[in-house]
């Protein structure tokens, strides 16, 4: 089953907001296997939204339509498919009892309009609001399935998680069930992750195999169609493994996995404790493992020694040392690992310098990062040259910390 999305409003032309709600529709639609070929953007307009319509319909099973049910002039999406599908607009009970309460019980005025949000097309499936007024609908025209939702993303959210989602399983077939698992991977482009597993994205149809590169990180998403979901599960684990073979080194985790929670994880199942010396990333490291419910099972404390008189002070670091390779150095990382783990008694020190930018630090170019983990059985550092903002930057080395600690 393959879908397109339409969304229509002449604000989303206009660049006053943008198409959050197509992303959100796609991104719900692979997470049960069907594919998304196109999405339409389309103004208030009678004439040029029968034409999209028309068109879409020539090529999709299902067409989703967002935005355009309320009650002003401009929202015109339902009596467009009403003419499409010459079918009636009539009131939808339910809906329209709701609209009523919904007035009287502000104690407003319901104009005629507010009942238009109550209209449904003669033949379609109807959907309630459970989160504002405009009923959504589903009705075939020609072979093609239209699935109208409401604009506000709230709404159309509600309404396709709860409603719409349900349904087109259920015309995927009752029996057959999607399931879909997300593998994590760090400290590897996509690009290059994708040429190792180039094989398997190319033969695969089930489980489908789809990767994705956000901010640093890379996921790809496995999806299986079975008749039972523990069928769906055993085609993945499959698939899963024959990955890992190739890419597993640079797995972290699955699904609702994060860098910050397994590491997390790491240090509560090994009973070890970790002192944190920041320079280049200023407490964010410290921030992110705090942020993990239960952090004082291992987290003892940390600092933020930015200046070279703070890493001589605080954290007596050699200044002969510091002269001598500057703060942007291994020997700098290395020595703030082993002082903050003997400060604070714990297992491991963790340590980050490095040069943020934008402009050269100590002549050092704007990524260079130095990574140090200092632990019972020595000290290890890691040299990274990453590129980005200021933002970026701190923000990789964070995750590169947590990486580093995992591997
Ligand atoms: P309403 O009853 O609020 O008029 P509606 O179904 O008629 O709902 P629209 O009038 O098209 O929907 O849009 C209502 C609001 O929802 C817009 O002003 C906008 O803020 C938001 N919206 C509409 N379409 C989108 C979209 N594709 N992505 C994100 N937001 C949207
Ligand atoms: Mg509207």
């Amino acid at each position: 089953m393959n879908a397109e999305i339409v969304a229509v409003g002449s604000e989303l032309l206009l660049g006053q907001i943008a198409d959050t709600n197509s992303q959100f529709l796609s991104a719900e639609l692979a997470g049960i296997g069907i594919n998304v070929y196109r999405h339409t953007v389309i103004g208030d307009n009678k004439g040029r939204l029968t034409q999209v319509l028309k068109e879409v319909s020539e090529r999709t099973d299902v067409a989703i339509i967002s935005g355009g049910l309320g009650p002003t002039e401009d929202d015109i999406t339902k009596e467009v498919v009403s003419n499409l599908t010459a079918a009636p607009l009539l009131y939808h009970g339910p809906t329209l009892k709701n609209i009523e309460t919904f007035f009287q019980k502000r104690g407003l005025h319901m104009s005629p309009n507010n009942k238009k949000q109550a209209h449904y097309v003669e033949g379609s499936d109807v959907f309630f609001n459970d989160v504002g007024l405009a009923c959504g609908m589903a009705i075939s025209y020609r072979d093609t399935l239209f699935i109208l939702l409401p604009g506000p993303p709230r709404e159309l959210k509600a309404m396709f998680v709860e409603k719409v989602k349900p349904y087109l399983l259920q015309k995927l077939g009752g029996s057959s069930i999607v399931h879909s698992r997300v593998l994590r991977f760090f400290g590897i482009g996509e690009s290059l992750l994708e040429e190792k597993i180039l094989d398997i994205i190319r033969t695969q149809s089930n489980p489908t195999v789809a990767p994705l590169a956000v901010d640093g990180e890379v996921t790809v998403r496995l999806t299986a169609k079975a008749a039972t979901k523990e069928e769906a599960i055993q085609l993945i684990d499959e698939l899963e493994q024959k990955i890992k073979e190739k890419v597993g080194h640079f797995m972290y985790g699955v699904d609702e996995d994060t860098l910050p929670l397994q590491t997390a994880r790491y240090l509560k199942e090994n009973n070890l404790t970790i002192a944190v010396a920041e320079s280049l990333t200023g407490g964010w490291f410290s921030k992110i493992l705090v942020d993990m419910p239960g952090a004082s099972a291992f987290f003892e404390g940390s600092t933020t020694v930015y200046s070279k008189e703070a890493k001589e002070n605080i954290l007596s670091i050699d200044r002969q040392l510091l002269d001598q390779y500057g703060t942007v150095s291994k020997e700098c990382a290395e020595s703030m690992a082993i002082q903050v783990r003997q400060l604070f008694g714990t297992d491991i020190g963790i340590s980050f310098t490095g040069s943020a930018g934008p402009e050269a630090l100590e002549g050092k170019k704007p990524g260079t990062v130095w990574i140090s983990i200092a632990g019972p059985k020595g000290t290890r550092s890691h040299h990274l040259q990453l590129s980005g903002g200021r933002g970026q930057i701190r923000r990789l080395a964070v995750y590169y910390g947590c990486w580093f600690l995992l591997k």
